[in-house]
């Protein structure tokens, strides 16, 4: 199960071939060494030998933010790394990877403090984010990281697979907190090429407790069971289900009361579909015609009244 939650790095060591999607060296692409290769090399366990990655800090770099990654990337190990360890260097370990966090945050807090001496003020004074993010859970897409945005700009939901359902309380209180009572502006649903979650909802298998969850993948395939089966190529398909997803996901935004009504009355909010690439770090936009999208949806879904 850990192996199918590592979410593309390494699902397809995990599961067979069978299905709608083969089980191929294509998932591997996707990974860091592809896309990052400077990140995987900061963060490869064969990097450094055991002792200096636990204990020793790199050498000196110029940037103060480098210097603290390579810090904490140079103490990282992997789980199979780490189940051999005696219970006394897991202890300890543990300890560390706790404590780093903490140390990153006291060094992050007196550089804000530094650049702007009202920043905490101003943070503290209260939140009127423009955006409202709605992504994937995956660990390699910080959302503002990746926008340029910085805190109290941009209102965060995450799930596995960037899932917008009608029955999950969580999400749905999201989007109704932030359309009433932050006005946000827009809402972005960012799924990812390389999605764990999207490639796992495919796999003929038992996932327990992630069936119910990843069946509305499942049925996004069978909404767009033509287009999808006429795509040959098994990465090709794979990239489209993670759009259609996207653009399903963003429908089941525009179903809601919260949105109808606040775009009758002030014209937003506005929902976006994006997707986002390990492999550049760009992101793109699958230009969801919201409008459009609006009038056909209210045709059966209206809870403008
Ligand atoms: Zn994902």
């Amino acid at each position: 199960m850990r192996q199918v939650l590592g979410f593309g790095l390494k699902w397809d060591a995990a599961v067979g071939g069978a299905g709608p999607f083969k089980a191929s060296g294509t998932a591997r692409s996707f990974s860091l060494a592809a896309s990052s290769p400077q990140l995987f090399k900061q963060s490869s366990p064969a990097r450094f030998p055991r002792k200096q990655r636990l204990f020793a800090p790199s050498p000196t770099v110029v940037s103060s933010s480098l210097q603290r990654r390579r810090n904490c990337s140079s103490r990282t190990m992997s789980s199979e790394e780490l189940d051999k360890q005696p219970p006394h260097e897991v202890k300890k370990y543990l300890q560390q990877s706790h404590d780093r966090i903490f140390e990153s945050n006291k060094k992050w807090a007196e550089e804000q403090k530094a650049k702007n001496p009202e920043f905490f003020t101003h943070l503290n004074a209260g939140q009127s984010p423009e955006y409202l993010w709605i992504g994937c859970s995956d660990s390699r897409i910080p959302a503002e990281a990746i926008t340029g945005l910085g805190p109290g700009e941009m209102f965060i939901h995450r799930n596995i697979a960037n899932l917008v359902c009608s029955t999950d309380l969580n999400v749905m209180s999201v989007v109704n907190y932030a359309v009433r009572h932050l006005h946000v502006k827009h809402i972005v649903v960012c799924g990812h090429y390389g999605c764990g979650g999207v490639k796992a909802a495919m796999t003929p298998q038992d996932l327990g407790l992630l069936n119910p969850w990843l069946r509305n993948i499942r049925d996004v395939y069978r909404l767009h069971e033509a287009e999808l089966d006429s795509i040959k190529d098994e990465e090709g398909k794979y990239n489209r289900l993670v759009e259609l997803n996207v653009v399903e996901q963003a429908r089941n935004i525009i179903k809601t009361a919260a949105i109808q009504q606040s775009y009758a009355k002030s014209g937003y909010p506005i929902v976006h579909g994006w997707v986002f690439g390990f492999k550049d770090g760009l992101l793109k936009d699958l230009e969801i015609d919201f409008e459009g999208q609006l009038k056909d949806i209210q045709k059966i879904y209206n809870l403008t009244s």
